[in-house]
Parts: C-alpha cells; structure tokens; sequence
C-alpha cells in the first residue's frame, strides 16, 4: 500500500463528494460520515471493507477500529456510546482515517493485533503516536474542508465564537473541532484556550498569533487564567458571548478582545482571544514552537 499523506486522503474523498452531491453541498447538511464509512471502504476494498459502524461502551476510549479474526478482514467501527452527534461524527472520521492510512499495521505489527483503539485526547487533538495526529488531521479535512470554510470565514476575516458556532453546525461538529481548525487556516491573530476551575487544559494559536510571541508557555504544567478573564468572572452566558475588551497587561502585554463560552458538555470553558493588527512579515521557523500547548500533558500520562 501507498503512503498518503492525511490531508490527500481526506481531500481524494471530497472531491467525490462534491461531484455527486455538489460543491453547495454542506447548504444541505454535514458530511454523513457513518454512511460513508462504510459505501466508500466498500469501493475502495471490496473484499475487505467496513461492515458496521456500532454504538458502544467503550470505557477509557473514544472510539475504536478493530478487525475481525477471519481474512479477508472484516472491519469495524466502533464509538462510543454517550457522544453526542457533534463527537460522534469527528470519531468516525477518526477511525475512517485509521482504516484509509494505516490498517496494514495490522497485519504487520503486533501492537496493533486488536485494531486501533484511540483516547479521547487521540481523537480531538491527535496526542500519542503519529498515526494518531494523522487519523486526526484526515477527520478534519474531510469533515471541514478548507475550500467551504474559507468561503464562509475568510482567511483574513476574524471570527467569534458565534460564527465559529454556526461553522460547528455546518460540518456537524463540536465549537472546539470548528475552532481549532479555523485556527488552522486564519492568517489573523488568535487563539484558544480550554480551562477548568480557572485552569488551562491546553492552548492554541493561530500561526500569526504564534509568530508576534502570542502563545501560552508550558514551563509549568499548570496555567491559571488571569483574574479578570470571563472564564473566571461572573458574567452572565451571552454577556460573555459577545465578549469584552480586555486591557494590555491582563493576558498579554497588548490588549486583547476575550469572548467565552461553556462548551457543548458542559465540562470546560473554551475562551477565544482576538489581537488587532498583522503579524511580523518575517520571522526565523527555528523560533516557532508548536502552535499547540496542552497543560497536563494529555495523552502521555501514565
Ligand atoms: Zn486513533
């Protein structure tokens, strides 16, 4: 089998779907990704496909690609149970991703005897191995491809969480997955941050925000948020929505414009920073850190 890169993969399959179904397609509805699942492995390994997508309790793991024991392998896809609709479709992409880049290592390595069971912090933010950050990367291209998004948020145009809301509706996933991958693409300076209790779980900038010094530092494992954030402070869901001026000094030392919002379960704050203004033109790669910063360190821990 071939080497593809994730994004190739992902884009090979759009280009499908927007042929059959149309380029205004997402007008219509997200990307079916169960039914997909299973109508294009059938294309694509006829005698060795995905045969069910299952609803399961699947303790510790988010979802899960796993093999049965006859060959030609059979295939499924298994989430799991309590997701809602927004989670569910990100981990089937996920898994999709696993099945289109990496099921050989199934057979040509006994770590993967049992298939591909992936965590939670695998699913959302491709932590662990690299097969993890690539079955990541595929789900969010296939499920957000960057043609629609930009035509929708332009690159250059910067978004709040209300439009980033409608965009999490549009491709059927969670405000983070929609969030993070505008992240992605947007030559503004932005970024976010996920806290609970006031504390950092991880953070991510976009890249111009990252090349003018706009990222949070992992010296410690903890990041308390400043005192007068909206995450910390009192007010009320749509006056923190709409989001507050903040002054140079309380985040960084510029100011910043902070919106935030109680994500879809309920279980951290997703806090968006916006900076005024462009990045440097130029800056030396080798001075670049990963956008990405998880506090905790997520997915290493034993
Ligand atoms: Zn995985």
């Amino acid at each position: 089998m071939t080497i593809k890169s994730p994004r190739s993969a992902a884009n090979n399959i759009s280009l499908v779907l927007n042929t059959v179904l149309g380029n205004d397609r997402f007008d219509r509805g997200p990307v079916n990704v169960g039914e997909l699942a299973l109508e294009y492995t059938r294309q694509i390994s006829p005698h060795s496909h995905i045969e069910q997508v299952v609803a399961r309790d699947l303790p510790g793991c988010e979802g899960a690609l796993v093999p049965g024991d006859t060959k030609p392998r059979r295939w499924a896809i298994m989430h799991d149970r309590k997701q809602n609709a927004g989670r569910r479709a990100y981990t089937i992409a996920h898994e999709l991703g696993h099945f289109v880049l990496h099921r050989q290592l199934v057979d040509e390595d006994p770590d993967f005897d049992g298939g591909f069971h992936c965590t939670k912090e695998a699913v959302e933010h491709g932590a662990g191995r690299d097969i993890e950050k690539e079955a990541n990367e595929f789900a969010a291209n296939l499920l957000m491809p960057l043609d629609d998004y930009r035509r929708r948020i332009p690159s250059d145009q910067l978004a709040g969480l209300d439009r980033l809301g409608d965009a999490s509706d549009r491709y059927g996933v969670s405000l983070t997955a929609a969030t993070l991958r505008w992240l992605e693409y947007t030559t503004t300076r932005a970024m976010a941050i996920a806290s609970v209790d006031g504390f950092a779980l991880w953070a991510k900038s976009s890249e111009a925000a990252l090349k003018s010094g706009r990222f949070l530092r992992t010296k410690s494992d903890l990041f308390e948020l400043p005192a007068a954030s909206l995450a910390i402070s009192k007010l009320s869901r749509d006056e923190s929505l709409e989001g507050i001026q903040q002054k140079a000094g309380v985040w960084f030392p510029e100011p910043a414009f902070e919106m935030s919002m109680r994500t879809d379960r309920y279980d951290f704050e997703l806090t968006l920073l916006h900076f005024e203004g462009k990045a440097p033109a130029y800056q030396d790669e080798d001075d670049f850190q990963d956008s990405y910063t998880q506090f905790f360190r997520l997915g290493t821990r034993a």
